[in-house]
């Protein structure tokens, strides 16, 4: 049984999280009490070493293979949260996506597995509209094949979302050949942000909306700064992707899908829950989709110059601690952006005092456990590589112990 009291102050862990009402409420603080482990067993088994799996310290950047990053507190309370009961997946998708787009200034959006999979669905839905017949075709038997037009600039790893889904890339180059590529078989205009011209985002979406084609715009990687999350929309872009578990530190499988309405709701008529469509196997849990709604609400009211400046002081915590070995400087690089517009910091030696290059104090550190992983900056036009250490995924514990590690290794190669 469970006490007011108890009641009262389980309430008080749970986030105010939308749809979490009446009785939920109440069976999901029930459970809460023991599902989620807290002083239990549970709660200090070490999953990492019964499986003999290595935990990284991400001294890098958001990258997949690393799980992307660690998802904000308020996400893991909405996870929690939420697991205990069950929801009517197009109710609550309808519903997250409703407040995302009241935060983001939008007609509309939707939570998916992810970036990727927001390409899929958006192509997807560029083609089929709210057509059964042609939903069930997908990617097959489409005779001609739609057709979506990028620039040639613009190419790469990702775009083979758009044939996932069907469609045939157009590669244009310029505005001329843009505007002689579209056709009656053009579905859509894909801009991928972290690309350089030469059609810029402002002319691309002209050319497009004179021909009554959708834009899209893959901005994947590029928060911060959080104002980039309004700033295509204002473009004019028809539908834009974020991932969810880069720098909003989502779900790792979760992403935003945002803009025009009529378009989001063919994008959500092509997933899941829906049972045939091209999207089914990029289906998001629940749990996600709050903890997505939860990351973005929690990403938006950062105080974002705080934070910018707790990663310049670590920055120059960690370099006080490795600049005393002899010849060795560490530089503040802010990456331009879009993607990973954040600083870092550059570390150099003279390799004739320390012994070691930076290729190899990077793999020294990542051969440890728990395991450290720094970046490469080549140097070009003959400067030397140096050793990028990030610090905008340490946990707050771990600034001081990467110095230390860093400035053992290489006090260790003097
Ligand atoms: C990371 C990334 C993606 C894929 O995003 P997911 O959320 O992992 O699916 C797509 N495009 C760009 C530019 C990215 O950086």
């Amino acid at each position: 049984m469970i006490t007011r009291r108890k009641l009262l102050k389980n309430l008080s862990a749970v986030p105010v999280v939308g749809g979490l009402v009446g009785t939920g409420m109440v069976s999901a603080c029930e459970f809460s009490k023991t599902d989620s482990g807290a002083g239990t067993e549970e709660a200090t088994r070490n999953f990492f070493e019964e499986l003999g799996v290595t935990p990284v310290i991400n001294a890098g950047v958001t990258m997949t293979f690393l799980s992307g990053s660690l998802m904000r507190p308020e996400v893991m309370a909405a996870i929690n949260s939420t697991a205990h009961d069950f929801a009517n997946m197009y109710q609550l998708q309808d519903k997250v996506g409703e407040k995302i787009a009241e935060m983001l200034n939008v007609e509309a959006a939707m939570v998916t597995s992810g970036a990727a999979c927001a390409m899929v669905l958006g192509t997807a839905a560029t083609i089929t509209g709210m057509d059964l017949k042609k939903r069930r075709q997908l990617p097959d038997l489409l005779d001609p094949r739609p057709e979506v037009i990028m620039q040639k600039s613009h190419r790469y790893v990702f775009d083979q979302a758009i044939p996932t889904a069907g469609a045939k890339i157009v590669e244009v180059d310029g505005a001329e050949e843009m505007e002689a590529a579209i056709n009656e078989n053009t579905v859509m205009a894909l801009y991928f942000n972290a690309a350089s011209g030469p059609i810029l985002h402002e002319e691309f979406v002209a050319i497009a909306k004179r021909h009554n084609v959708p834009t899209f715009i893959d901005a994947a990687a590029d928060v911060p700064p959080k104002e980039n999350l309004f700033k295509f929309q204002k473009i004019g872009f028809d539908l834009i992707t974020f991932s969810g578990g880069k720098m909003i530190r989502g779900p790792q499988s979760a992403g935003l899908l945002f803009g025009r309405k009529d378009l989001i709701e063919a994008a959500k008529f092509n997933h899941s829950p829906h049972e045939a469509p091209i999207g089914r196997p990029m289906k998001v849990n629940k749990e996600e989709i709050f903890g997505m709604y939860a990351a973005l609400k929690a990403y938006l009211e950062l105080d974002h110059e705080k934070e910018w400046q707790d990663w310049l002081d670590r920055i120059e915590r960690i370099k006080t601690k490795i600049t005393t070995i002899e010849t060795v400087s560490g530089e503040t690089h802010v990456s331009p952006g879009p993607a990973n517009a954040f600083p870092s910091m550059l570390v150099s030696w003279d390799e004739e005092k320390v012994k070691m290059s930076p290729k190899e104090v990077s793999d020294a550190l990542k051969a440890e456990n728990p395991s450290i992983v720094t970046n490469i900056r080549r140097g070009r036009d003959g400067a030397a590589d140096r050793l990028s250490v990030g610090v905008v995924l340490l946990k707050p514990e771990q600034v001081d112990y990467v110095a230390e590690r860093l400035a053992d290794v290489l006090s260790k190669a003097v």
